[in-house]
């Protein structure tokens, strides 16, 4: 498969986007072209729209590589002719890519094989719930590789700069939502009701001055992202409110602490105001951890290949559902710069830089041969 063809496959992608755990066509077209392929078999999850490529037979020694597939609810702004056909959907965050790039990894492992190779195309990763259900999958049991590798292209960075770190890659992050019941009232006789203004208030500042407040081990972040507060009816004192938040750390210990703290100090305010409270969590993402010998090996390949390495400080802020396989197997995860001047991740603008299909699919293909022998 030549770079015109992967590019054509890209941009079919890119104009066929999918939301999370609706990648149905997404999927189907993937294994159609991974079976053209001929891996030794594929297998589709039972509970999602993720996939199962393998090539060789033995079960035990595997060398995994994981693609995301799921495109974002982001209407796209772009003209070219294959702009995304989903009104308010498009591929915007490079999983068109990500995904395109596997399969051409594919045909070099077909042609050269040596230990067997497993190839995973995971859905719904934007919602952080992909990795985790298709790792909890029935026929997933017998998934147990060696080493698993993966990369996201990265904007900000020269193009094609091979981005690494190790240890943690990406911080821990979770959605929380705290639910407040009280009662409405005449706004008139807000005495005669139960309302949870001052609770929100509370809350807000409280949650929000964690990190300040609180002694963590690695750095933390809370950002409250919604709020809601009765109706607007100036007659009406709120009877019920809503508060919802992310927090973030570096650590999943962290992470944990902050849930908690949040969890107590709802419960104080629940006494404090004589108000019923419901605390849930969404989009969790662990925190990705590399395992140091695999980031060895994705360093040597990109000297290998000549490629500029950017050793990254400080973990990146934001959140990947990698997490789940690091938190399994030994794995690394890994940057591909996009350029520094490229429109940004989630930007309507945004679009997969296709010159940087062949640098994923070079490294993909160093790493799976250093892997195999064993190099690092
Ligand atoms: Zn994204
Ligand atoms: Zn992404």
């Amino acid at each position: 498969m030549d770079l015109t063809e992967l590019k054509q496959i890209r941009q079919y992608l890119h104009k066929h986007p999918e939301l999370s755990h609706k990648e149905k066509k997404t999927s189907e077209y993937l294994r159609n072209k991974i079976s053209d392929i001929e891996p030794d078999f594929v297998v589709k999850q039972k509970s999602g729209e993720g996939f199962w490529a393998r090539f060789g037979k033995n079960e035990k020694g595997s060398i995994a590589f994981r693609t995301d597939i799921d495109a974002l609810p982001i209407q796209e702004i772009n003209e070219f002719e294959y702009k995304s056909v989903n009104e308010g959907v498009a591929h915007k965050c490079g999983h068109d890519g990500h995904a395109t790039s596997m399969l051409g990894f594919a045909y070099n492992v077909k042609k050269h094989l040596q230990n067997p190779v497993d190839l995973i195309f995971q859905a719904a990763e934007e919602t952080g719930e992909g990795a985790e259900s298709w790792l909890k999958d029935v026929m997933m049991r017998y998934f147990s590789p060696e080493k698993v590798f993966a990369y996201h292209n990265l904007p900000g960075f020269p193009l094609h700069s091979i981005i690494v770190r190790n240890d943690v890659f990406t911080a821990a992050s979770v959605g929380i939502t705290i639910k407040l019941f009280g009662k409405t009232s005449h706004a008139g006789h807000p005495e005669r009701g139960v309302s949870p203004a001052l609770a929100v208030a509370d809350l807000v500042t409280h949650i929000e001055g964690l990190p300040q407040n609180e002694r963590f081990n690695e750095f933390t972040l809370t950002t409250v992202v919604h709020a809601l507060l009765g109706e607007i009816a100036f007659g009406t004192a709120p009877g019920y409110a809503e508060v919802r938040a992310t927090l973030r750390s570096y650590s999943n210990d962290d992470l944990k602490k902050l849930q908690k703290l949040c969890e107590d100090f709802t419960e104080e305010i629940e006494k404090k105001y004589g108000l019923k409270t419901e605390v849930s969590y969404s989009e969790y993402f662990p925190a990705t951890e590399n395992n140091n010998q695999c980031v060895n090996i994705v360093r040597k390949a990109a000297q290998n290949l000549n490629l500029q390495i950017v050793e990254r400080e400080e973990p990146f802020r934001w959140s990947e559902d990698f997490a789940h396989f690091t938190l399994k197997f030994n794995g690394a995860l890994f940057g591909i710069g996009s350029g520094e001047k490229h429109p940004q991740l989630h930007n309507p603008d945004y679009d997969f830089p296709d010159e940087i299909l062949s640098t994923a699919i070079n490294m993909f293909t160093e790493i799976y041969k250093l892997s195999d022998t064993k190099t690092c």
